[in-house]
């Protein structure tokens, strides 16, 4: 059980020395258990933090306390990753401390992502959970044989279970020292060191001296050194009264958060705990008997089919080692798709044969939405060190498209921003702006925009650019406006400058400020998107717009949209009450163009009538 968990369990005796760390350990860290044993662990842990918790720990032995701490762990990759360890004591009936056990639960990513914490923390609780039910239910038996079956060591539990003596046992074969058991034994380690996986196997022992008879669930492990197979793990958990009483199955399955369901050697499920039912939505009585690859696990995460064949867990079965998938998912019976994390181990009967499989899984729908709230942030912080290197290596340019007069005014052009990468790829604005605006840095691209803009209408032509919506608040822009143009000698009327509503919306004093103060510069404003936000009354008839600017979602399809047609043919009329002029966006196609033309509007831009293309 300790191996089917996702977290690092290790355990010590009651001097607190550790003498059992999981496979998982080794997957993580690259310790193995000859690291732990005495306080070698401590070499893992990261110098400036040892000292604390060594003294923290031996505290912990000295009082019998459990143990809660934090320390930063070296990876088998060597970098440091911070661990919170916690441990309790196993107790015999008298109250003694017998031994220790403990988990490490990898809470580096807590510090990048806060909701992760929440996750490990439950991991973590599940596992003391599970920690909590071993103490309560079963005293454990621990051995370590070396690659020729010699016992290198084995704890009371395990002495007394098979008669063993340390005094007269340790350094003997089990073959020597228990000829009786060999045969019982020998089969799983072979398989164990043939196949490199663990092997799970429920013995039943008969007792001479009360002549009762006791049932363990215990699992044969493989314990390497670097690499190299030193040995052969034993942990054996007293599953007797737990089950008889079903206590086993409320005690510790029930109260796992993840889902435990057993299949027999044909792939029908035999059992599943209440956290399997919660998430696959079905109670165990409709799902006992049931083929479980056919009931839950028969389509792919896009909902392809999933054929029984291509199936890992079968292999399982078939071949006998353990599967684990961070990446798999199963089907509600409500016909959703869940992704899930699983490990699935074989049960063995007495002779070595697989005769079942154990799946212990989880739902990582929470996890797969905060990995990619991660990644998204991690985009978004990539992101923004793009557009300040753009901003600073001048990598930002100006596409312009041309806007066609319909009604005999002059023609002009909108200036719309692109990010050009250290690759020369030419980027969309949608892909950075809404990053700028979060992180504050649309100020100095907009700064930027309104001087290549200024500096543009400098030379003659008529120019419309857009601010942003977050920008108008700032009270530097009227100024820099000024100064630009004075520097330049623009003449202000051939500048427009477009503003969405939502710009308005956020803050209508400073958006009427700005407006007012833009139009006594003597520039042109257009109210961009319109149509698309609310109340847009209001700010028709208090601010000095010049220019409505037909949002492309009301052009789209004007050919086949009365009701298109019906928006445009209001927007003009409204704008033609205000003294305004109207632009459509987005005009596509001649039909569009005509039908505009008829409706009186009087500007078009498009791709129609010109892409926005490198300002020349
Ligand atoms: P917008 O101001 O509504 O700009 C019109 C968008 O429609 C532009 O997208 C333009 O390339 C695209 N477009 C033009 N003709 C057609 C057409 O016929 N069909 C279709 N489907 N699209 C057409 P772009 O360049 O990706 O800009 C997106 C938005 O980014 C702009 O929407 C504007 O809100 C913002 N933006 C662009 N340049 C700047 C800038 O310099 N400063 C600020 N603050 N925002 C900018
Ligand atoms: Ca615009
Ligand atoms: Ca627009």
């Amino acid at each position: 059980m300790a191996e089917a968990i996702p977290h690092i369990v290790w355990m010590a005796d009651s001097s607190g020395a550790g003498d059992y760390l999981n496979s998982r350990a080794l997957e993580l860290t690259g310790l193995t258990p000859e690291d732990l044993i005495g306080s070698g662990w401590l070499h893992a842990v990261h110098p400036a933090d040892r000292e604390l918790a060594e003294s923290q720990w031996a505290a912990a032995v000295a009082s019998g306390q459990p143990y809660l701490a934090e320390y930063r762990v070296q990876d088998r990759n060597g970098r440091y990753r911070r661990m919170q360890a916690r441990a309790l004591t196993i107790r015999a009936a008298t109250g003694q401390v017998i031994r220790w056990i403990g988990t490490w639960t990898d809470v580096e990513n807590d510090r990048l992502v806060g909701d992760q914490s929440e996750i490990s923390r439950r991991h973590a609780s599940e596992a003391l959970a599970l920690v909590d039910a071993f103490e309560a239910s079963a005293p454990l038996a621990f051995g370590f044989i070396d690659t020729e079956f010699r016992l290198v060591r084995f704890n009371d539990t395990l002495a007394r279970l098979n008669g063993l003596t340390s005094e007269r046992d340790l350094g003997r074969t089990v073959a020597d020292a228990i000829p009786e058991l060999w045969p019982v034994f020998e089969p799983h380690y072979r398989t164990v060191i043939e196949n490199g996986d663990e092997v799970n196997v429920v013995h039943s022992i008969r007792h001479d001296a009360d002549g009762g008879e006791t049932v363990w669930f215990t699992t044969y492990f493989p314990v390497r050194v670097e690499g190299e197979l030193a040995g052969i793990g034993v942990i054996g958990v007293d599953i007797t009264q737990t089950k008889q009483s079903e206590r086993f199955r409320s005690v510790v399955l029930d109260t796992m958060a993840e889902g435990l369901y057993a299949l027999d050697a044909s792939g029908r499920i035999t059992f599943l705990n209440g956290s399997a039912a919660r998430i696959l939505g079905w109670t165990e009585d409709e799902l006992r008997g049931q083929l479980a690859h056919q009931t839950f696990h028969h389509q792919h995460g896009d909902g392809t089919p999933y054929p029984q064949e291509d199936c890992s867990l079968l292999t399982v079965r078939t071949e006998g080692r353990v599967a684990r998938s961070a990446d798999d998912s199963f089907t509600h019976k409500n016909g959703k798709i869940i992704p899930v994390a699983y490990s699935a181990s074989p049960l063995r009967n007495e002779s070595g044969d697989v005769d079942g499989v154990v799946v212990v899984f989880r739902d990582t729908t929470a996890e797969t939405a905060d990995r990619v709230r991660a990644q998204r942030e991690l985009n978004s912080l990539s992101w923004l060190g793009r557009i300040r290197d753009a901003l600073d290596e001048d990598r930002m340019v100006l596409y312009s498209q041309p806007i066609i007069p319909l009604t005999g005014g002059p023609p002009s052009e909108e200036l719309l921003l692109r990010l050009v990468t250290p690759f020369g790829k030419v980027v969309q604005p949608g892909s950075f702006l809404p990053i700028a605006e979060r992180y504050g840095l649309v100020a100095d691209i907009d700064q930027w925009v309104i001087t290549k803009a200024i500096e543009r209408a400098a030379t003659g032509r008529r120019v419309e650019a857009n601010i942003s919506a977050w920008t108008i608040a700032n009270t530097d822009l009227l100024p820099l406006i000024e100064r630009v143009i004075r520097e330049t000698g623009a003449d202000p009327s051939l500048l427009v400058f477009e503003l969405t509503e939502t710009a308005f919306m956020q803050d209508l004093g400073a958006g009427r400020t700005f407006a007012h103060g833009l139009h006594e510069l003597g520039c042109g404003l257009a109210l961009d998107d319109f149509g698309t936000g609310y109340a847009s009354f209001t700010y028709l008839k208090t601010l000095p717009f010049s220019y409505l600017k037909i949002d492309i979602e009301f052009v789209r399809d004007l050919a086949n949209s009365a009701a298109n047609r019906h928006v445009v043919d209001a927007i003009v009329s409204l704008a033609k009450g205000f003294g305004q002029q109207t632009i459509a966006e987005g005009v596509e196609d001649q039909d569009t163009l005509d039908i505009l033309k008829e409706h009186g509007v009087d500007y078009a831009q498009g791709f129609h009538l010109g892409a926005p293309a490198p300002m020349s």
